[in-house]
């Protein structure tokens, strides 16, 4: 721990890390004289284990940072000129209030877009309050799809999203896919158990079409092209069907579906699928093979391969396997998904049900502001989100943000890419400085945070705001809990005992079923029948082509690199991105920076009809040829021109859940003079 800075006695609080990263650590910080100085991992979360990741390390720098919002604040300049004037609590929020009643009786409350997504994943930062206020104004509803919506989408309808297995499982396996997934740069505490996994003997196979640093000591790394991940299943669904391992008690016991998914693999052998996906047949094959021969056998669906527009249907090739190959029913065999679900708890305080009003894709924001009409958007409010940033079609999500007819709120803890666009700003606590529930999606923790320092300047928690917007609308009764305090107390009361009791003591609550449970042992699946639902109708339906199907890649002669980006040891989705960091840059493979007569460093121009991102070239055989890649959650200020690779990516949806398709981006790249 670094010396207190400060001089006087420090302290050292536990709390917990409820940002949008699987495995929600335990945390010890020290604070002296009200200030955080150093933020570290505490042994609370046996799983987490004492230690973090370097972002949240630096997590005071947000806190303290030249772009933290400390005040209430009212546009004086152009929209993005990032000019405000600050204003009171009461003027703020009365401004907003009368900008939506307003909105309501000329247009109705459609036209009001709450906007938001997992800047927290804590139970009272999102979902809560705020949900009341939409739900009980009767806005427009947000359908949240930007991440992890096409894999969510196939385990609820394979599994009903039945827990999976979890990090301290993974060393019982003898065999671990790691698919579409780089837990070194997000979900870290996972590593050590895949590594100690290797040193008992399992065999490793990572596909990816980076080489990860985890995919340096894989047995097998299938480098695939992009959005190919559902025909590479398929190939292994077949092999098991037709070489007599297809598991045929347990899919006559425990599944349906089993007929049709194996006929819609059949086409895949593995030397098409291998074709398509850019791989040598023979390694295809000894994943295959491997697959089929080890128990117990575990697959890690990531979220790498979802953003795509066969996203839908790879997470759903992917999570049938064990089923397909019997894989569950040991220690260490099955899937492992997101554990977001395991807790199953009802948000019975949320009190008001959904009505039935406009649903709006969050993938298409762009298109919402700039061409909704029936009703327009003429309110929108954005928090624990930062769409210029991060949501597909940044051009036409700029041009709709300076609307001058469109009223837009920005609750926010950093002057962020979204935030130069509001009308009125609000500032808002960080996890360090409010309660929240931190859920664990990679093992199955739930602990409660609590704050180790006051709010800074002005800020305020989304509970308290939201009680308070809900107040003034006359929308909560005195009986309701209005802030922050009391919402936290409701929680705790609501929740079961055996959850709710431990939390108060300080402890982490186990599960009913264990925090450790063996699929098909301990948990079943939380479908009607319990049984696996390997090919869901409804799904056949809302697949363009049906399930288990291919669409083939997008690219073209003008664009045909595949643009990707992946989650870096930077940001956490977007949060951080306002810290100062080395050049972005673009990584592309010897081969086709040769094609292109560049070399490493060169200025270059990544484009496509929808954009273009000016940056760094960084030459790295670790990915794969006619693959690039730019980080995911950069801020417009980290690269020349200051668009983001969401500049570069259509609006596009997945086969299933409505995703966004962001490694559907194809691009062409040149040189740029620096002249
Ligand atoms: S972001 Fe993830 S690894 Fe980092 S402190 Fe939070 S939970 Fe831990």
């Amino acid at each position: 721990m670094a010396e207190p800075i400060l001089g006087g006695p420090a302290s050292v609080v536990e709390t917990a890390c409820p940002l949008d990263c699987p495995d929600a650590c335990s945390l010890s910080v020290t604070v002296q004289q009200g200030k955080v100085i150093t933020i570290d991992g505490s042994h609370k979360n046996p799983v987490t284990g004492g230690y973090i990741c370097a972002k949240v390390r630096k997590f005071d720098q947000r806190l303290y940072g030249p772009d933290r919002l400390l005040y209430p604040a009212i546009r004086k300049g152009r929209k993005g000129e990032g000019r405000f004037k600050r204003a009171s609590w009461d003027e703020a929020l009365q401004l907003i209030v009368e900008r939506m009643q307003k909105a309501k009786s000329a247009h109705g409350a459609e036209s009001i877009l709450p906007y938001s997504y997992g800047g927290s994943n804590g139970l009272l930062t999102q979902d809560n309050l705020d949900a009341q206020l939409w739900r009980r104004f009767g806005t427009s509803r947000l359908a949240r799809t930007v991440c992890a919506a096409p894999t969510g989408a196939a385990n609820l309808a394979l599994y009903g999203k039945m827990p999976s297995v979890v990090y301290q499982d993974y060393p019982d396996a003898r065999l671990i896919i790691l698919w579409g997934v780089n837990p070194s740069a997000s979900g870290i505490h996972l590593v050590p158990f895949v590594r100690e996994a290797q040193k008992r003997g399992a065999k490793l196979i990572v596909i990816d079409p980076r080489t990860t640093p985890l995919a340096r000591s894989a047995d097998v790394h299938l480098a695939v092209n992009a959005g190919t991940d559902v025909a590479v299943a398929l190939a292994i669904h077949r092999y098991l069907f037709t070489n007599g391992h297809a598991d045929a008690a347990f899919l006559r016991d425990h599944a349906t579906g089993a007929d049709e998914l194996r006929e819609r693999a059949e086409p895949w052998t593995i030397e098409k699928a291998a074709a398509i996906a850019g791989v040598e047949p023979s390694a295809l094959l000894q994943v295959a093979e491997l697959y089929a021969h080890s128990s117990p056998a575990l697959v890690r669906c990531g979220w790498g391969l979802e953003r795509n527009r066969n996203g839908g249907n790879a997470a759903l090739a992917v999570l049938a396997l064990p089923a397909v190959g019997g894989k569950f029913g040991v220690r260490g065999g099955g899937y492992s998904m997101s554990n977001s679900a395991s807790w199953n708890i009802d948000r019975t305080w949320i009190g008001t049900p959904e009505p039935d009003t406009r649903v709006v894709n969050m993938n298409h924001l762009g298109r919402a502001l700039t061409e909704y009409n029936d009703p327009p958007v003429n309110v929108l409010f954005v928090y624990n989100c930062n769409p210029a940033a991060t949501v597909p079609d940044q051009r036409r999500i700029v041009r709709g943000l300076e609307r001058d007819d469109l009223f837009t709120v920005v609750f926010e803890q950093v002057m962020t890419d979204t935030a130069v666009y509001a009308d009125v700003l609000l500032p808002a606590t960080t996890f360090l400085e409010g309660y929240d529930f931190a859920k664990a999606y990679g093992p199955i923790t739930l602990d409660l945070g609590k704050a180790v320092v006051d709010a800074a300047g002005e800020a305020r928690s989304n509970a308290d705001v939201f009680g308070e917007l809900c107040d003034r609308l006359g929308l909560l009764s005195d009986a309701e809990p209005a802030g922050e305090l009391d919402l936290m107390l409701e929680v705790l009361n609501r929740l079961p005992p055996a959850i709710g009791e431990p939390l108060r003591a300080g402890e982490l609550p186990t599960p009913s079923f264990s925090a450790a449970p063996v699929q098909f042992v301990d948990v079943f699946p939380n479908t009607p029948d319990r049984k696996v639902h390997l090919f869901p109708a409804a799904l056949d339906a809302e697949a363009p082509m049906g399930l288990y199907r291919f669409q083939p890649d997008p690219g073209s002669k003008q664009y045909p690199l595949a643009l990707i980006s992946p989650a870096s040891d930077r940001t956490i989705s977007s949060t951080l991105g306002e810290l100062p960091r080395p050049d972005v840059k673009l990584i592309m493979h010897p081969d086709d920076a040769a094609a292109r007569g560049l070399a490493d460093d060169d200025l270059v121009r990544v484009f496509n009809e929808l954009g273009e991102v000016h940056c760094i070239l960084d030459i790295d055989k670790a990915i794969r040829p006619g693959i690039v890649s730019l980080p995911k959650g950069i801020w417009r200020r980290s690269t020349r021109n200051h668009a983001t690779g969401t500049a570069l990516v259509a609006d596009t949806l997945t086969d299933l859940g409505g995703g966004a398709c962001f490694n559907d981006a194809r691009v062409q790249v040149a040189s740029l003079p620096t002249a």
